[in-house]
C-alpha cells in the first residue's frame, strides 16, 4: 500500500469510492478536488504530496481534542486486545460503556438518566424519533406524531433526519421532507429580522410562529420539536436573545417534548458544557456525537431525561422489551475511545481553554473583518463562527447563487492554508476547528481568512 503514489491512490478513489454529497459523474471525470488525506497533528492535516493545512473545520466539526491525541490512540489499542466488542443486549453490559454513559449523564446534569448508544447522529435522531412515538403511544396519545424542526436546521440526512434537516440541498430529488415533519422560521436575526426589530422582538416573532404553526396542524398532532442550540450546518447562527426561553414556553403550553441535538454543540464548544446550558433551554431528550469521541471512532448518544425515561420503562412493563436496537448500540471499542476522549477533556480544562480563547477568536474575526464591503455578517460563539458574504451587506442583497462566492472562497482560503468549510446554504464560510486551538492557531486562521475576503471582493 505504502509503495502506492498520490496519481495512483486518486485513480482508485475515482473509479470505486461513492463519496457523499459529492458531484459523483465530474468526480468520475476527474474534474473535482480530490486530496488524498494522509496524516495529522494537533489542528493539521496533510495530503501524500505533503501539502499541510490548518484544519479550520476539524474534520466535520468533531475532531475536537485534535489529532494524535496518544491518550485515546492507547485506550483503543488496548480495549482492542482487551474486549473489542460484546453486545449489550438484554441487559449485558461491558465496563467501557457502564463508565461512559456515567460520564455523559453527569457531565450534561439536569434530568437526564439513560443514554442509548448509535454510531452517528443521524441514527441517534432517528433513535430519539421512534422514542418521541413510543413514549407518546405509552401515554394514549397516538396522534401526536409530528416533528417540528427549522428551516436551515440541520438533523442528518436519512429518511426520517434528512426530512427533519430544512435545507433543500437534502431533500431535492430524494421526496423529501415526508409528512410527519413540519419546519418552522430560522431563528437568523441579521437576515430574518424586519427593519427596527430588537432582537427580542424577533424572538418572540419566531415563537409566535411555532405557535401558529402547532395550531394550524392541532396541538394534539405534534410530537416533538428538535433544534441544534447554535444552527450549525444551516450556517452557524447563534439564537437571538431570548429564543430558547420563547420557544420553550410555546412547547410546555402544548405538551410537545424537546430535542436539543447537540451534535455540534456538546462537549464545550460554546464554552459551556452543551448549548443547551448556555441558552437556557430544557431538553426532554439530548443529541450527542462528533465531540463525543472526537472522532477517533464513530459513537453517538440519545440522553433520555427523566419525563420520557419514566415512561419508557411503564411501557416495557406493560408491553415487554422495546423493540429497538443496533448490533454496535454501545460498541465497546469505540465507548472506550469515547471515553478516554472524556477523560483528556477534563484533564485539559478544555472548558476553561475555550472560554478562553473562544472571546478572543470572536474578537478577532470581528476586528478584522466586520465592516468589510462584502462581509454581511461575521456570528459565533465559543469556537464555532462563520463569515457570510454578501453581494450588498448593508441592504442585506446576496451573490447570486450561481456565482459560487461561498465555494470559491473556501477554494481560496485553502490555498492559503486554511481548511473552512462553504456551508450548504448562502455564501458562508464556517469555522469549527479542534478545541485544543491555541491563539497563535487562531491568528492564523483570522489572517488567512482576511486575505482570502480581500481576494474575492
Ligand atoms: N445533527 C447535527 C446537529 C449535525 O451537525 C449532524 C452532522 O453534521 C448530524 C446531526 C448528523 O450526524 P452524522 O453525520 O454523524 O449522522
Amino acid at each position: 500500500l505504502s509503495n502506492l503514489g498520490t496519481e495512483q491512490l486518486q485513480e482508485k478513489d475515482r473509479s470505486y469510492v461513492f463519496h457523499p454529497s459529492t458531484y459523483l459523474a465530474k468526480h468520475s471525470r476527474g474534474e473535482t478536488p480530490n486530496r488524498i488525506m494522509a496524516g495529522a497533528e494537533g489542528v493539521y492535516i496533510w495530503d501524500t504530496e505533503g501539502r499541510k493545512s490548518l484544519d479550520g473545520f476539524g474534520g466535520l466539526y468533531c475532531v475536537n481534542m485534535g489529532y494524535g491525541c496518544a491518550e485515546i490512540a492507547e485506550a483503543i489499542a488496548q480495549q482492542a486486545r482487551e474486549l473489542p466488542f460484546a453486545h449489550v443486549y438484554a441487559g449485558q453490559g461491558t465496563k467501557p460503556v457502564a463508565l461512559l454513559a456515567e460520564a455523559i449523564v453527569e457531565y450534561f446534569g439536569q434530568n437526564m438518566r439513560r443514554v442509548f448508544f448509535g454510531l452517528s447522529g443521524s441514527d441517534a435522531n432517528e433513535t430519539n424519533i421512534k422514542l418521541v412515538w413510543y413514549y407518546h403511544n405509552i401515554l394514549g396519545l397516538p396522534q401526536k406524531k409530528k416533528i417540528i424542526s427549522r428551516l436551515r436546521g440541520y438533523h442528518g440526512s436519512g429518511l426520517v433526519t434528512g426530512s427533519l434537516t430544512g435545507l433543500p440541498f437534502f431533500h431535492d430529488h430524494f421526496d423529501l421532507p415526508l409528512e410527519i415533519v413540519r419546519h418552522t422560521t430560522t431563528p437568523h436575526y441579521y437576515r430574518q429580522a424586519q427593519d427596527g426589530e430588537s432582537e427580542e422582538a424577533f424572538s418572540k416573532r419566531c415563537a409566535d410562529e411555532l405557535e401558529a404553526l402547532i395550531l394550524a396542524e392541532g396541538p394534539e398532532t405534534v410530537g416533538a420539536f428538535i433544534g441544534e442550540p447554535v444552527l450549525g450546518t444551516g450556517g452557524i447562527i447563534p439564537p437571538p436573545q431570548g429564543y430558547w426561553t420563547a420557544i420553550q414556553a410555546v412547547l410546555d403550553k402544548y405538551n410537545i417534548l424537546l430535542i436539543a441535538d447537540e451534535v455540534v454543540c456538546g462537549f464545550d464548544r460554546t464554552g459551556e458544557k452543551f448549548g443547551s446550558h448556555l441558552y437556557g433551554m430544557r431538553p426532554d431528550i439530548v443529541t450527542v456525537a462528533k465531540g463525543l469521541s472526537s472522532a477517533y471512532l464513530p459513537i453517538s448518544g440519545s440522553i433520555i431525561g427523566e419525563r420520557v425515561w419514566s415512561v419508557l420503562e411503564q411501557g416495557t412493563e406493560k408491553h415487554g422489551a422495546l423493540g429497538h436496537g443496533w448490533t454496535y448500540s454501545g460498541h465497546t471499542l469505540c465507548a472506550a475511545a469515547a471515553l478516554a476522549n472524556l477523560d483528556v477533556l477534563k484533564k485539559k480544562n478544555i472548558l476553561e481553554h475555550v472560554r478562553d480563547v473562544g472571546p478572543y477568536w470572536q474578537e478577532q474575526m470581528k476586528a478584522k473583518l466586520d465592516g468589510h464591503p462584502i462581509v454581511g455578517e461575521v456570528r459565533g460563539v465559543g469556537i464555532l463562527s462563520a463569515v457570510e458574504l454578501m453581494r450588498d451587506p448593508k441592504q442585506r442583497i446576496p451573490f447570486e447563487p450561481n456565482l459560487q462566492v461561498g465555494v470559491r472562497a473556501a477554494a481560496t482560503l485553502l490555498e492559503n492554508g486554511v481548511i473552512g468549510r462553504a456551508m450548504p446554504h448562502a455564501d458562508t464560510i464556517g469555522f469549527a476547528p479542534p478545541l485544543i486551538i491555541k491563539r497563535n492557531e487562531i491568528d492564523i486562521i483570522v489572517d488567512a481568512t482576511a486575505r482570502t475576503v480581500d481576494a474575492t471582493y
